[in-house]
């Protein structure tokens, strides 16, 4: 199917070395696209290549972390220089600090909104010279359902996810002319790592996301992978500045 084939196309995901950043790296693997996978964690980055490169697909890790500009510059100088195109960035790293708003420092502040918000705008503006070369490209920006919500142990982490909605309608009007589609995905509560770690901390959590959630269960990473290989590809050439909801029905619950 043309409209899902992303043969010839090369994408970076960042985070893209566990969770939800290889579920959907896996996505875009299958649908032809070579990977370029950033992140601090070499060695989960060692597994996530191991299995991209089992599907058939061409892998790369870059060693970043994209809070920094000039690694998220750096990636894209190493995208260009192992693969010689770009055509799909996921911004996808993030991270939280659970704690009630009057608690938090100011660096764990920043550190929220640097990793989930400015990183995303790091890379796009760092991938837009490439994409525009290529004749188009597809941002994908990774939100959640703090994007909607508020949770009271979740300050930064929902500012950022909202701004990261924000930040998507902005640049998808930015940049339609230059045939770029930005786009945000809005997972519902997902079993990764993050997650596996707010349970700890945060009390009934895993029984009440599966009350809450119509199709009655955790997502999984591979539950990611269509939308990621949908909004890569020509099939949504004429959708951008939107907010998708992946989450079993959670958003539309009451
Ligand atoms: P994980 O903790 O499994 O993955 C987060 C990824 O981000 C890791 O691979 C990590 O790589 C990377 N990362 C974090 N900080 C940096 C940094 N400074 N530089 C480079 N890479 C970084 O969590 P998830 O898979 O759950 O989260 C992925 C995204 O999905 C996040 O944006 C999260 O907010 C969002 N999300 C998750 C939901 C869920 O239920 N799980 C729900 C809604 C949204 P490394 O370890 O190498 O640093």
């Amino acid at each position: 199917m043309r409209l899902f084939d992303l043969s010839g196309r090369v994408a970076i995901v960042t985070g893209g070395n566990g969770g939800i950043g290889l579920g959907m790296a896996e996505g875009l693997a299958e649908a032809g696209a070579a990977l370029v996978l950033a992140g601090r964690d070499a060695a989960k980055a060692r597994v996530a290549r191991e299995r991209i490169e089992a599907l058939g697909a061409r892998c790369h890790f870059v060693a970043a972390d994209v809070t920094d500009r000039a690694a998220c510059l750096s990636l894209v100088g190493e995208t260009m220089a192992k693969f010689g195109r770009l055509d799909v960035l996921v911004n996808n790293a993030g991270t939280s600090v659970r704690k009630m708003p009057q608690d938090y420092t100011e660096a764990e502040w920043r550190h929220v909104l640097d990793t989930n918000l400015t990183s995303a705008f790091f890379c796009a503006q760092a991938a837009y010279p490439a994409m525009c070369q290529a004749g188009g490209g597809k941002v994908i920006n990774i939100g959640s359902m703090m994007s909607i919500f508020g949770a009271p142990y979740a300050t930064p982490y929902a500012a950022s996810k909202g701004g990261i909605v924000q930040m998507t309608r902005a640049l998808a009007t930015a940049w339609a002319r230059d045939n770029i589609q930005v786009n945000a995905v809005l997972p519902g509560w997902i079993d990764t790592d993050l997650t596996r770690a707010a349970r700890g901390q945060v009390d009934g959590l895993h029984e009440r996301v599966e009350a809450r959630t119509p199709a009655g269960r955790w997502g999984v990473p591979a539950d990611l992978a269509g939308i990621a290989v949908f909004l890569a590809g020509a099939g949504s050439d004429f959708v951008t500045g939107t907010a998708i909801p992946v989450d079993g029905g959670f958003a539309a619950a009451t």
